[in-house]
């Protein structure tokens, strides 16, 4: 199959050649044809199964007919993330060299006044999150009836982001008639229900399951001790690193970002950092630093690495072990793309035993260890602070409270603080522990934790004022 066949235009046939490709991907050589036709696809697809050039290429034919109208965006792309949004602009910029389309992109972290121009100047194509462009729709700044085609990339991660409602709320502003593009790796019962909701009988193209890990990645293990033992394990890693050029490094808490980034500068490693939390300047401005070899280590929260395509990363490390079996999927996968080889590397401490025998019976297959250590091998942990009872963990010593090991791991709604006091002075754990107790009692189990026992002091709210200065060595 080439791509000539596929039915594309002079112009895109050009721009695709001189991006190198000679053949489509299975998506492409699917998704294309429907989309020309006209139909709606529904894409079950991960990133680097080549899904970008699935929606852009059928789109850039689209546009070639038509002009966009001020404040009225022809097509729109929604993506979770801004990295992500930022990607399809470079795709739409190399794709797209040889048509004069306006592009906008409407992130969250850039002043509004550029991006209006640009919506004001008429947009051929809107690639936005959804946050800021139900905020300019809402400011009237921006009508999407003019929408003619509609892509939804990414579905399964807005839907872990909290995204669905606005999905929903923009789907409803957009005219009924256009044409939706809709892709997802995986399709929970909340994205079946969406695609149901807003798709017109949907061409319905999957391809490679989400689920396994590509062949080209060797994937292994390595003990540690949890606290500072583990920075020096990443270290030693590191330098011992067989054909290393580059390495993504994935933790678990952005905190954690920031003293192991603080923390590998101290000791010499040209470092960069990447979360969520950080101004949109400085997040792509730490991108491109690593795609330039700038730095040649990245340290990442999994929002915020989610789906880049960064060519010829030589190397992934979890400095935490994910805590969903699918993220590990997706942190490996930053690695060993377009055929060359990638190594991924996964520090594991006593704490991580559950999640690691997730993620070995998600991958089909048990991941080697090491240098021959395994976590049975170490002993018990030296860092006390790590095992210290903790009324968020979730977790406790197994040896001094002879609860099962294998407890629910922690989620979100574990991770929160106690309720501050109510407006009416009642004191709010109370209803903590009444609460605690009434769980207890219909669930027939033995009391968690300190139960209803807990002294009010541990229930307050603290403001902690992390010294991420001082805990990085
Ligand atoms: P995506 O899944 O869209 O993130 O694409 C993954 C990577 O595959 C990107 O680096 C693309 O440039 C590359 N790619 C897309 N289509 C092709 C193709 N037909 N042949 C080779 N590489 C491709």
């Amino acid at each position: 199959m080439t791509f000539r066949e596929l039915g594309l235009s002079e112009k895109i046939l050009q721009a695709v050649e001189a991006s190198g490709y000679t053949e489509p991907t299975p998506i492409q050589a699917k998704a294309i044809p429907v989309a020309l036709a006209g139909r709606d696809v529904l894409g079950i697809a991960q990133t680097g199964t080549g899904k970008t050039a699935a929606f852009t290429l059928p789109m850039l034919s689209r546009l070639e007919q038509g002009r966009a109208r001020a404040r009225m965006p022809r097509t729109l792309i929604l993506e979770p993330t801004r990295e992500l949004a930022a990607q399809v602009e470079e795709s739409f910029a190399r794709y797209g060299k040889n048509h004069k389309l306006n592009v906008a992109l409407l992130i969250g972290g850039i002043s509004f006044g550029d991006q209006e121009a640009k919506i004001m100047r008429g947009a051929d194509v809107l690639i936005a999150t959804p946050g800021r462009l139900l905020d300019f729709s809402e400011r009237g700044k921006l009508l999407l009836t003019g929408i003619e085609i509609l892509v939804i990339d990414e579905a399964d991660r807005m839907l872990d982001m909290g995204f669905i409602p606005d999905i929903e709320r923009i789907c409803k502003l957009v005219p009924f008639t256009r044409q939706t593009l809709f892709f997802s790796a995986t399709m929970p019962q909340e994205i079946v229900r969406l695609t149901e909701a807003f798709l017109h009988n949907p061409v319905r193209i999957e391809v490679a399951p989400a689920a396994s890990s590509p062949a080209e990645i060797t994937q292994a293990l390595v003990a540690s001790q949890p606290g500072a033992d583990k920075r020096e394990t990443l270290r030693k890693q590191i330098r011992a690193a067989a054909n290393f050029k580059n390495a993504i490094i994935f933790c678990n808490r952005k905190r954690d970002i920031a003293i192991l980034h603080k923390s590998l500068q101290r000791h010499g490693f040209r470092a960069g950092a990447l979360h969520g939390d950080m101004d949109q300047r400085t997040r792509m401005a730490s991108l491109e630093s690593f795609k330039n070899g700038d730095v040649d280590l990245i340290v990442c929260s999994d929002v915020a690495a989610r789906g880049l395509d960064i060519p010829d990363v030589s190397h992934v490390f979890n400095f935490d072990v994910p805590t969903h079996s699918e993220d590990y999927v997706h942190r490996i996968g930053r690695t060993g793309r377009a055929g060359k080889p990638g190594t991924a590397i996964t520090i594991v401490t006593h704490l991580d035993r559950k999640h690691i025998a997730d993620i070995e019976k998600m991958v089909g297959h048990p991941i080697g260890w090491l240098e021959g250590a395994r976590i049975e091998d170490l002993g018990m942990p030296e860092h006390k602070e790590e095992f210290r009872p903790r009324m968020s963990a979730g977790r406790r010593p197994p040896e001094r409270h002879g609860r099962p090991e294998s407890r629910k791991p922690r989620d979100a709604g574990e991770n929160r603080r106690p309720e501050p006091r109510k407006p009416n002075g009642e004191k709010a754990e109370h209803r903590a522990s009444d609460l605690h107790r009434a769980q207890s009692v219909a669930n027939d189990r033995p009391v968690v934790g300190m139960g209803e026992h807990t002294p009010g002091f541990m229930l307050r709210p603290v403001k902690l004022k992390p010294k991420i200065a001082e805990e990085a060595e």
